[in-house]
């Protein structure tokens, strides 16, 4: 995986010690399932825009559920021991490695030729500086730390935010489906076009709408529109990391807070499954205004819609009105 730079802003990293990636790979486990004719693939996705997109190109043909449940916070998974099982069982395991660290293991020890790594197929571009103000809870990662080449850096996982990467994902995913059920590989390929074509009718009216805002930095509540602003030319403030878990200090608040008037922001985003209680501060103090833009990490009967795209074009329409585009 190359990895480069992205021109984009990180002010509150907060301690980033449990989004290191674990697990270089390995396993080497034996390739024994594929499709059991009659009864499809069984996939396991890791949160919903996975099991979204997963759903999409396994249509009929395939059973998949998502091991966050719903209206939990995706970053935090925690696996009971029957996800384990399941994970164990499953013929294709859906993942990001380096999102969500319970599954990274899993994946592991578990799933192993059934794991997935959809961040692969989003050619995962953006990375973050890690922070330095070393809170104890990065000494017990010092080995892996030691291991990684990319030192002071992490992976942003959120691609999805970003529907042509998520078009991209699902062809590869339609190719990996078709290795694993060969007997259906056209079918899986279809499904894939028509979601390539939604989620490209999408794009393009985010593009149409994004093109002409009057406010071009986005200030979130954690840092997961980094690629959603590299692709509609927006500049990313998460108030918190790339973790929502990771609480800026006061004087990081303050200092966004300043940063959102110099901008000109009119708006401080919140999510739906985050306590907005930091984001909230942050506007009060700047003296402005908030509203939901939903990272898609899970679905609740609050989101703003009943899927992937339903919600996009919700957060669309609040993306228009909070960055004043034409
Ligand atoms: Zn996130």
């Amino acid at each position: 995986m190359t990895l480069r730079t992205a021109r984009w802003t990180t002010l509150a990293a907060g301690s980033a010690a449990t989004l290191l990636i674990a697990g270089c790979g390995g396993g080497g486990g034996s390739p024994e399932n594929a499709a059991t004719s009659g009864e499809g693939l069984t996939v396991l996705a890791g949160f919903y825009p996975l099991e979204w997109a997963a759903s999409r190109v396994g249509g009929d043909l395939a059973s998949v559920s998502s091991l966050t449940p719903a209206g939990a916070e995706a970053h935090d998974l925690e696996l009971t021991p029957q996800d384990v099982a399941a994970v164990s069982e499953a013929d294709l395991l859906v993942y990001i490695e380096g999102f969500q660290p319970a599954l990274d293991e899993a994946a592991e020890s578990e799933a192993r030729e059934a794991a997935w790594d959809a961040g692969q197929a989003a050619s995962l571009t953006l990375t973050a500086e890690e922070d330095e103000d070393g809170h104890g809870a990065e000494d017990q990662h010092a080995d892996e730390e030691e291991e990684h080449a990319d030192e002071g850096e992490i992976v942003d996982p959120h691609f999805w935010l970003d529907p042509t990467r998520l078009a991209d994902v699902g062809d590869a995913l339609a190719e990996r489906m078709g290795e694993l059920d060969p007997d259906n590989a056209a079918a899986y390929a279809e499904n894939a076009v028509a979601l390539r074509a939604d989620l490209e009718e999408l794009d393009g009216e985010m593009q149409e709408a994004l093109s002409g805002c009057a406010i071009n930095t986005l200030v979130t509540s954690h840092d997961a529109f980094g690629y959603l602003a590299d692709r509609y030319g927006f500049e990313v403030v998460g108030i918190s990391g790339l973790d929502p878990s990771e609480e800026p200090s006061p004087a990081q608040m303050a200092e966004i807070a300043e940063l959102v008037q110099e901008r000109g922001a009119t708006t401080v985003y919140t999510e739906t499954l985050v306590d907005p209680a930091v984001a909230e501060t942050v506007a009060a103090e700047a003296g402005v205004g908030t509203a939901v833009l939903d990272p898609l990490e899970g679905l609740t009967d609050e989101s703003a819609g009943d899927d992937y795209l339903e919600v996009m074009r919700a957060n669309l329409e609040t993306l228009r009105e909070g960055q004043s585009c034409a």
